[in-house]
């Protein structure tokens, strides 16, 4: 079934419309460091105001427990929303309180308000069906339709994604019908070879995905901190970087299904070895099995992939016609150790066919290094949704539009 899209909705001109945006943005003292969240909702945004609606924008922030808490306010998304429509933007004080009533009701067409961070409420993200619908039913009598914008949480079953979109026309907003789009032409029958390169820092978050894509893939590219639960696996020592102990039976089970099932499975010949984590650590490239022969020994850290492994990685990458990208080569919030990532955004942009770039921190990661979205086929502003889409998991938050 395909996805319910803005159209459906007809004429919303006048109309209350509740929109679901993910503006859960990193922050640092207060401001925010990657925008590209609060830029993705544009589009959708934009028609809206256009069309003459009355917007009402909710979403989360970081993890407050279910209560009022300053710090995850969403006052510098608001503000930052502001800006980039150039439009004056209303914050609520609450969510579905005294504020936020009067801030609707006072909005004019064609204008917008900012409800505060849903999960400043514990109905929101509650394990109980009912407490989830008692919120989502609070939610809903601020709006006439519903469009559901917020990619990285349509894998979830909570309120504002799910419930709220049950009690309320509604439909895909444009960035979740891109998402869609684009991240399900990486699923079906994407054209051959089809690589996947993981990264990041634990394996235990990506077991699942590993697992759902073995039986998908051409090639699977390991990199990051999980690669040496990896190389531990194989037998190797890995001194003091990263080590999952107790993901290794696991990690061994994957090993012997990539050749079972003539699974290309890419290990890094070569590591980059600190003596500490920190940006200026002294560090020196070392075979990747034999971490412990660095001038650190045990003390080793292993902070990124070597020039070895980035040149084979980018030549796997670059001869592929489909890329999906998870999870950064190494720690690339220091300078130093950021090589290995940057060379894999390098070949992603080559790719002839298509690059998806998936993950918070790797979205940030090829900002940060440089590059611009548009050199890639599609970044996608979701982590675990847009894990769970190439697993193909059906999503919670798509079902319910019709998916
Ligand atoms: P994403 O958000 O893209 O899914 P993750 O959250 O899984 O990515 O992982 C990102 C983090 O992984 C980064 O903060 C990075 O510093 C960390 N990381 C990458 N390589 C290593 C490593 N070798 N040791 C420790 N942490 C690492
Ligand atoms: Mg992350």
């Amino acid at each position: 079934m395909p996805l319910r899209t803005l159209d459906s909705l007809g004429d919303l001109a006048g109309k209350r419309v509740i929109v679901r945006c993910d503006l859960n943005m990193p922050l640092s003292d207060g401001e925010i460091t990657d925008d590209g969240r609060a830029r993705a909702s544009l589009p959708t945004l934009r028609a809206l105001l256009d069309q003459g609606a009355k917007v009402v924008v909710i979403s989360h922030l970081g993890r407050p427990k279910g209560e009022p808490n300053p710090e995850f306010s969403l006052a510098p998304a608001a503000e930052r929303l502001g800006q980039l429509l150039e439009k004056d933007v209303v914050l609520a004080a609450d969510t579905v309180g005294e504020s936020a009533r009067e801030a609707v009701a006072s909005l004019e067409d064609g204008e917008l308000v900012v409800l505060e961070n849903l999960r400043f409420n514990p109905g929101e993200t509650s394990k109980d069906d009912a407490e989830r619908r008692a919120f989502a039913e609070r939610l809903a009598q601020f709006g006439d339709a519903f469009v559901s914008d917020g990619f990285g949480v349509v894998h979830r079953k909570q309120a504002s994604v799910y419930e709220l979109a049950q009690l309320l026309p509604s439909a895909a907003g444009a960035l979740v019908a891109t998402e869609v789009e684009k991240l399900g032409r990486v699923v079906d029958n994407p054209e051959q070879p089809f690589t996947v390169v993981l990264g990041g820092s634990k394996v235990s978050d990506k077991l699942g995905v590993i697992s759902n894509l073995l039986p998908r893939v051409d090639r699977l590219v390991v990199g990051g901190g999980m690669l040496f639960t990896f190389l531990a696996a194989q037998g190797h020592a890995v001194a003091s970087s990263l080590l999952e102990s107790e993901q290794i039976e696991a990690v061994r089970g994957y090993l012997a299904e990539a050749e079972e099932r003539g699974v290309e499975l890419l290990l890094p010949a070569d590591v980059v070895v600190a003596d500490r984590f920190a940006a200026d650590a002294a560090h020196e490239v070392v075979p990747a099995d034999a971490i412990e022969s660095s001038s650190f020994g045990a003390e080793g850290i292993g902070l990124d992939i070597g020039p070895e492994a980035e040149r084979a990685y980018a030549e796997a990458i670059r001869t592929s016609r489909t890329v999906f990208w998870n999870g950064p080569m190494g720690v690339f919030e220091f300078p130093a150790f950021a090589s290995g990532t940057a060379a894999i955004a390098q070949a992603l942009t080559a790719v002839d066919g298509l690059s998806v770039v998936g993950g918070g921190d790797s979205a940030a990661a090829i900002r940060t290094l440089g590059f611009a979205d548009d050199e890639f086929g599609h970044v996608s502003t979701g982590g675990g949704a847009s894990l769970e889409l190439i697993e193909g998991k059906r999503l919670p938050g798509l079902e319910v539009l019709g998916w």
